[in-house]
């Protein structure tokens, strides 16, 4: 088997499309104009059940429907790729479509990048103390594109796909100034859409003496879903599993992120093969997705998945709500229905699978769990607890939020207890306005500055204890 994408000007060339009905083939030309649409030839013939059209989940993963758009503009796109109107004008409709749909969640670009004496390393984010987020230019494109990825925005844009050499020498020199990093994750895209000689330039400066501190180098993909064949007969296969030895022969642990969004991914025998060769490079392969309306919002889905996850040697770890942007609307699933999708997807398997954690917000001040539904004194209430904070003091902390059975998202919640904001809103404002960091991201040596929830009931009361 040899990759090659399949993309909206190839649409007519695979079969099982000719045999959509006019009206199908019309929707798919229209929303795949504006939103991301990239397959292959082993997610068409070995994952979707063509019999099975349009309920089927992994059509649902990765081809364009209806809903994704609103009636008003679902309907001017098919009038133009009906009335066979010129490229420039379809992508002119199709970028004011786009804008409207919340590009850039979760103040990913202006928050989280880090600088080397003033110079911003762009392609990168730190957000956790721990973990550095890497995104090298050529692997910001996959082997297929999920209708739901919240990094959209991306596919639509113009790709500049070359090798900047200075990148991963400034990142190397953020690293070695920040000893508190245990662990570097290359995302994209997918990292395994790069040559295993480039995936090599970045991965074995990583692994020097002057990195000690660097334990783990994670590798965020969903190649074993959309083209195992990355591990057995891609030219380079042997040379990428081989890189993935030398990081396990170095001490650290080469952890693979896998994205699996459903149990049929699992079935095949190309990806029970892939599996077994990563894992035979000592490399521990962890699963994460988020979940999503009409492809995996069902209980019974997760149960099997995570059941076959143990099965194969993989490690089931988060179950995220999928995020505020994009065709949100067609795929959201609310906190309340997650949460009850979790618990009964978790209390049919072993302890072997509980290893996942979930429903998860990877929102702006953290990764914040749905840990339960609860009431206290007259009022329902949702659990929360922070996975992860800005600052690493709110990890492991609960809050409360007002039950409300249509939020879901972080934003749609409002305190519980007559608050009238959640203790972390202080320190995002201070952040957003540069009054605030967390200590980790303090050079040495420089004053902490004054904790703003304190200076703001200061300001307010014009009483400060510390006088
Ligand atoms: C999820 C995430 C990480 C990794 O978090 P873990 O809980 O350690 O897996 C790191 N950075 C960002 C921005 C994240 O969203």
């Amino acid at each position: 088997m040899r990759y090659r994408s399949i993309g909206r000007r190839h649409l007519s060339q695979l079969p099982q499309v000719r045999h959509l009905d006019p009206e199908q083939r019309l929707t798919l030309e229209a929303v795949s104009a504006v939103l991301p649409f990239k397959v292959n030839r082993y997610v068409v013939d070995e994952l979707i059940d063509w019999d099975d059209i349009p309920h089927d989940p992994i059509y649902q993963l990765t081809f364009p429907q209806a809903g994704m758009l609103d009636p008003g503009d679902l309907e001017r796109m098919r009038a133009l790729v009906a009335a066979n109107a010129p490229e420039d004008v379809v992508r002119c409709a199709a970028r004011e479509i786009q804008a409207r749909m919340n590009p850039h969640p979760a103040g990913q670009r202006k928050l989280n990048v880090p600088t080397v004496d003033g110079r911003r390393l762009e392609g990168s984010q730190h957000k956790y103390r721990e973990t550095v987020l890497f995104f090298p230019s050529q692997g910001q494109t996959c082997h297929a594109y999920c209708t739901y990825c919240f990094r959209w925005a991306q596919f639509v844009g113009v790709q500049e796909l070359r090798f900047a050499s200075g990148e991963m020498r400034t990142l190397v020199e953020y690293l070695e100034r920040h000893p508190e990093v245990t662990d570097v994750l290359f995302t994209g895209g997918d990292p395994m859409v790069m040559g295993a000689a480039i995936l090599r330039r970045y991965i074995e400066p990583l692994l020097s003496a002057r990195l000690e501190h660097v334990r783990s180098i994670r590798i965020g993909t969903k190649a074993l879903s959309y083209w195992p064949y990355r591990f057995l007969t891609d030219s380079d296969a042997d040379d990428l599993l081989r890189l993935f030895e030398e990081v396990t022969e170095a001490g650290k642990q080469l952890a693979f992120m896998a994205h699996f969004s459903h149990p049929r991914e699992l079935g095949t025998a190309a990806v029970e093969r892939a599996v077994r060769r990563v894992r035979g490079t000592g490399a521990v392969i962890r699963c994460q997705a988020p979940l999503v309306r009409h492809v995996n919002a069902d209980a019974g889905v997760w149960a099997r998945m995570w059941q076959r996850q143990v099965e194969l040697g993989m490690v089931p770890y988060y179950m995220f709500v999928e995020r505020d942007t994009g065709p949100k609307e067609y795929f959201k699933v609310s906190l309340a229905r997650a949460y009850a999708i979790f618990s009964e997807a978790y209390s049919r398997v072993s302890g072997l699978a509980r290893t996942v954690r979930g429903p998860s917000m990877s929102a702006t001040p953290g990764k914040v769990l749905v840990d339960g539904i609860t009431e206290i004194g007259g009022e329902k209430l949702f659990v929360l607890k922070f996975l992860q904070g800005r600052d690493p003091a709110w990890t492991n902390r609960i809050f409360f939020a007002r039950f409300d059975r249509a939020a879901a998202w972080l934003d749609d919640l409002e305190p519980a207890g007559g608050e009238t904001e959640f203790f972390f809103e202080p320190y995002l404002r201070a952040m957003e306005e540069g009054r605030w960091r967390p200590s980790w991201q303090h050079d040495r040596g420089e004053p902490a500055p004054a904790d703003p929830a304190e200076e703001e009931v200061a300001a307010a009361t014009g009483f400060s204890e510390a006088g």
